[in-house]
C-alpha cells in the first residue's frame, strides 16, 4: 500500500484510482433488469435514505404500479454529514437536503405519518386519519431516538451546559460544535460513549471522541483536557479486529476508557452524569458530554404486529424480517429496508445501498409470481475518522468478517484517501443512491 508520505505524483495517481473505484459503484444500476407491468399498490412508510432509494428503484423496475411514499417530513437529513458539522468541518447546511428534490418522479407523496400498521387488513392509517390499502408495504421508518430515557436529558439542552449530541439533527450538530469549541477553549473532562441499545452508525460516538481530541491538539490544549470514553459493554466496537484497533488508537491518543458504563441520568446544572455499571451506579463530572441516546423502533412499528415478538429484537420493537431477503417473516407482502430492520447489523446508509436492491428483487419477483434470488449479507461500512484528514474504511458483514471494497486500502489502516472519500465523495454517492443510481 502507498503510504500517506508518498510522492505527489504517486498520491495523485492513487487518488485518481480511488475515485474511479468508488464511483465504479455507481454503475450497479438495475439497467438490464426486465420491466414488470403491474397495477400493484405499494406503500413505502418513510422517505429517508431507505424510503427514497426504494421508491426510485421500484419505479425503475415496475411500469403501472402506484408507488406512494408516506412521511410528513419535508427536510431530508444527510446524517453521515452530522459528524462533520459537529466538529466544525462543514456548515449546518451541509446536512440539510429537501425530500422533494430526491423523490422519484412517478411516486406519490403523502405528507403525513403512519400512525398504525395493520398487516392483517393490508392497510396503514396516518396520523391525519388517512387510510391506505396496499398490496405491498415497505417499512422504512428508520429509528426513534429516545432522549427521554436519559433522566434529565432534553434536546433543548444541546449546546448548553457543555452538552453535545450530533444525533439530534443539523441544528443539534451545529450546537454540538459550539459546545466542543468552548471545551477546546477551557479544557476539562470530556465524556463520550454510546447507548446499550442497537444504534445507527456505531462508529459515530468514536469519531466524535477522536475529533474532539484532534481539535484540542490543533489548538495546543490537549494537555488541559481529559477524554473519557464510556463503553456500554466490554468492547469499543462490535467487530473484534476493529475493537482491537480502536483500543490501540485510544491508548495512543491517551483516552481513558470505562467499560460497561451506560448513561442513565444527567444533572445539567451540576454537570454530573450517572452511569449504570455492573458494580452499581457511578457518577462522573463533565465539562463536555456527548450524549448518544438509546434507539428503538418508532412507536407505530413497535406497537404493531410487524415487530419481533421474541428474541433479541423484540424489546425495542424492531421489524421482524428475514435477514437475507429482508421480507417479513410472517407477512409475505411486507419488506423492511434500513435502520428499522431487526437484523444483527446494518444500521448505516451504506447498508441501505446494499439492502434496497435485495428488497426490490424479492418484491418485484413476488409481483411477477416467482421467487427472488438476491441476498443481503449484512454489509455495513463506517468511515471511522481518527483525526481531521485521516480515517479507516471499516467494512464488515453479519458475521463480523471484514469485507474491504478497495484492495489497496487496508480496513484497519488510517488513510488520507478514506478521509477524502468521507469528506468529498460520500455525499454525492449518497444522493445518487437516493435516486436509484448507486
Ligand atoms: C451522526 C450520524 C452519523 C452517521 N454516519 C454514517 C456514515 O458515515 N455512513 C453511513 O453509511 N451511515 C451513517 N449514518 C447512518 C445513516 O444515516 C442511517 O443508517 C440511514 O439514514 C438509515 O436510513 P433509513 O431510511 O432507515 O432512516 P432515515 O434516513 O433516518 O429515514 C427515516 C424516515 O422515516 C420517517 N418516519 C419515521 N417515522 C415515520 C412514520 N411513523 N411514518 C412515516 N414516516 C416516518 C422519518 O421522518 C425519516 O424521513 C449516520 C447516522 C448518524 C445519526
Amino acid at each position: 500500500m502507498l503510504s500517506p508520505g508518498g510522492s505527489l505524483l504517486d498520491r495523485r495517481r492513487f487518488l485518481a484510482g480511488s475515485l474511479a473505484a468508488a464511483l465504479g459503484a455507481l454503475s450497479s444500476l438495475p439497467a438490464q433488469a426486465e420491466m414488470v407491468k403491474s397495477k400493484a399498490r405499494i406503500v413505502i412508510a418513510g422517505a429517508g435514505a431507505a424510503g427514497l432509494t426504494m421508491a426510485a428503484r421500484l419505479l425503475m423496475r415496475l411500469s403501472g404500479a402506484d408507488v406512494v411514499v408516506v412521511d410528513s417530513r419535508s427536510e431530508h437529513i444527510y446524517q453521515p454529514g452530522l459528524t462533520l458539522v459537529g466538529a466544525g468541518i462543514k456548515p449546518l447546511s451541509y446536512a440539510r437536503l429537501a425530500t422533494a428534490d430526491y423523490l422519484a418522479s412517478g411516486a406519490r407523496w403523502i405528507k403525513e405519518d403512519v400512525a398504525e400498521f395493520d398487516p392483517v387488513a393490508n392497510k396503514i392509517v396516518t396520523d391525519k386519519g388517512t387510510s391506505l390499502a396496499y398490496d405491498f408495504l415497505v417499512v422504512a421508518t428508520g429509528l426513534a431516538l429516545d432522549y427521554a430515557a436519559i433522566e434529565g436529558m432534553d434536546t433543548s439542552l444541546i449546546g448548553r451546559e457543555g452538552i453535545a449530541s450530533i444525533y439530534g439533527g443539523p441544528e443539534a450538530a451545529d450546537a454540538s460544535w459550539r459546545a466542543l469549541s468552548a471545551f477546546v477553549e477551557k479544557g476539562g473532562v470530556g465524556l463520550f460513549g454510546r447507548p446499550a441499545t442497537e444504534m445507527k452508525c456505531a462508529g459515530a460516538p468514536l469519531k466524535q471522541a477522536f475529533l474532539a481530541d484532534d481539535r484540542l491538539r490543533r489548538a495546543g490544549r490537549r494537555g488541559r483536557a481529559e477524554i473519557v470514553y464510556n463503553a456500554h459493554n466490554q468492547m469499543l466496537f462490535g467487530v473484534p479486529p476493529v475493537d482491537a484497533k480502536v483500543r490501540a488508537l485510544f491508548a495512543r491518543q491517551d483516552f481513558k476508557v470505562n467499560f460497561s458504563h451506560v448513561l442513565t441520568k444527567i444533572d445539567p446544572g451540576g454537570r454530573i452524569a450517572t452511569f449504570e455499571t455492573p458494580r452499581g451506579t457511578a457518577e462522573l463530572r463533565w465539562d463536555l458530554i456527548h450524549v448518544v441516546p438509546p434507539m428503538r423502533a418508532p412507536a407505530p412499528v413497535r406497537n404493531s404486529a410487524l415487530a419481533w415478538r421474541s428474541g433479541p429484537f423484540a424489546a425495542d420493537g424492531w421489524l421482524e424480517v428475514d435477514k437475507a431477503t429482508l421480507q417479513h417473516r410472517r407477512f409475505a407482502n411486507v419488506f423492511g429496508v434500513g435502520d428499522i430492520n431487526g437484523v444483527p447489523k446494518g444500521k448505516t446508509a451504506a447498508s441501505v445501498k446494499w439492502q434496497a436492491p435485495v428488497a426490490v428483487d424479492h418484491l418485484v419477483a413476488a409481483i411477477a409470481g416467482r421467487r427472488g434470488t438476491e441476498t443481503y449479507n449484512g454489509y455495513t461500512s463506517c468511515p471511522l475518522i481518527t483525526r481531521i484528514g485521516q480515517a479507516m474504511l471499516v467494512e464488515f458483514d453479519y458475521d463480523g468478517r471484514l469485507t474491504p471494497s478497495f484492495p489497496f486500502i487496508d480496513p484497519l489502516d488510517e488513510h488520507w484517501v478514506v478521509w477524502i472519500i468521507k469528506e468529498k465523495m460520500l455525499k454525492a454517492t449518497y444522493t445518487a443512491m437516493l435516486q436509484g443510481l448507486a
